[in-house]
């Protein structure tokens, strides 16, 4: 960024709805901040009027801390702003209005005039709009916008247009300062993570499940994973894609990441013979959850998280969704449950996880039988899993899985 910009400014949106818990959510958007700015140019956060400010001591650096904040759950806009001194400029106001003169706000006209210059590219129209925090400044909105629009149509050429311009310049008015700024990016809002629990994300090598772990921690949870793999032990089944994509998740999150591998080897051992095999699919699901809620509760996870979304596959039609967990008491969170494919991969191109999803992974889901059964009721699976005895491979398997911490 060719302006100087020291400082970003961020708005928040459902922690301002929060009623008395409103600082502890705002004391855990600072510190994810904080750790998000590690090592970044970062001067101060300060919290002022609704808004946060982040000072920079290195003007160059906006555009990466601007792309890190991004990643900050809870944070609503984020934008690199021009910072100027209010007082100056108020006074100066105050003199001109005295003598009978227009106001100049030169400082404001500059500032907006070169992020004009900056921003505008092929916009072909413009419009200022002023926002006052502190409403004791000595001009009103309109005022402002007449006088650093006038100055901004007389630089660019540009002419205003109020409704859906190109290009936006925004003055705020707080009350000891004034700030100019143009790129308003959206950021994800949310709640700041670690703020609703811990969660345990059942991660497949898919596209799905990341996306769906992406977006419990959005709703401020806190994941951890567990993957089942085939294959003996963790080193001969090759676990490194699902290692990639936990760690494609750890931007989002202030701390490292745990991801657990369970063999799936006690299950296949049980339910050979027991199983028929239309069966299969959906059992070994149930094994999975199960063996899943089992983990959840040793680390204390509230709850568990799948990427299912009804009707994708068969495993996933609605009676199968519903006989896999009659006796797990976790709650089973699904966020893509009514998402389209189109809608899941838009998402994991956005987050940045697509090229790792597509990479080749022999997940233990497709090397099952592939004619599942599309209405299973639960005394059935409660039938099977009595005589595979699936109480003792989701022990097994448990007590078999290991945990890597990524991030
Ligand atoms: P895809 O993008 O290929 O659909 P997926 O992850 O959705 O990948 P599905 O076969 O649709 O794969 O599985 C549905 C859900 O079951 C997954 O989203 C995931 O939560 C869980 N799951 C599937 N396989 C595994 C696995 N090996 N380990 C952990 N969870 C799994
Ligand atoms: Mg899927």
């Amino acid at each position: 960024m060719s302006q100087a910009s020291p400082v970003i400014v961020a708005t928040y949106a459902e922690i301002a709805l929060k009623g008395r818990n409103r600082t502890v959510f705002m004391r855990k958007l600072i510190n994810n901040m904080r750790t998000a700015l590690k090592g970044a140019p970062v001067e101060d956060i300060r919290h002022v009027e609704s808004r946060l400010l982040i000072s920079l001591t290195d003007p160059e650096a906006a555009d990466e801390v601007a792309a890190r904040l991004k990643k900050v759950f809870g944070l609503q806009w984020i934008s690199p702003a021009v910072p100027l001194d209010r007082k100056p400029i108020e006074d100066a106001a105050a003199a001109d209005l005295a003598a009978g003169r227009e106001p100049g706000l030169e400082p404001i006209c500059l500032a907006a005039c070169a992020l004009a210059e900056t921003h505008g590219g092929r916009a072909e129209h413009f419009k200022v709009a002023t926002r006052r925090s502190d409403r004791s400044f000595t001009l009103g909105s309109p005022d402002i916008n007449r006088i650093v629009g006038r100055a901004v149509h007389l630089s660019t050429g540009l002419p205003g247009r109020m409704h859906d311009p190109d290009l936006v310049v925004n003055v705020l008015v707080l009350k000891d300062e004034v700030l100019v700024f143009c790129a308003k990016e959206k950021a994800y809002g949310g709640l700041p993570a670690g703020s609703s629990g811990r969660v345990m994300v059942l991660l497949s090598g898919g596209i799905d499940s990341p996306v769906a772990a992406w977006l419990m921690m959005r709703r401020g949870c806190r994941p951890d994973f567990v993957h089942f793999f085939s294959g003996r032990t963790v080193e001969e089944a090759d676990t490194d894609k699902i290692r990639l994509l936990t760690a494609g998740l750890t931007p989002y999150f202030p701390l490292p990441l745990r991801l657990h591998l369970v063999p799936v080897v006690p299950y296949e051992m049980r339910a050979m013979g027991a199983v028929p095999d239309s069966y299969d699919m959906v059992m070994f699901r149930r094994f999975m959850f199960k063996t899943a809620a089992r983990l959840a509760r040793a680390n204390k996870c509230r709850a568990l998280v799948s990427g299912d979304s009804l009707g994708q596959v068969a495993s996933q039609t609605i009676f199968n969704l519903g006989a896999i967990s009659p006796d797990i008491r976790l709650p089973i969170l699904r966020p893509l449950i009514g998402m389209d494919k189109q809608e899941i991969i838009a998402w994991s191109r956005e987050i940045g996880l697509f090229e790792t999803s597509i990479l080749p992974y022999r997940d233990c889901c497709s090397i099952r039988s592939p004619k599942p059964v599309l209405t299973a009721r639960p005394h059935e699976l409660l039938r099977y899993s009595r005589a595979m005895d699936l109480d003792a491979a989701v022990k097994e398997a448990a007590d078999a899985s290991s945990r890597v911490d990524i991030g």
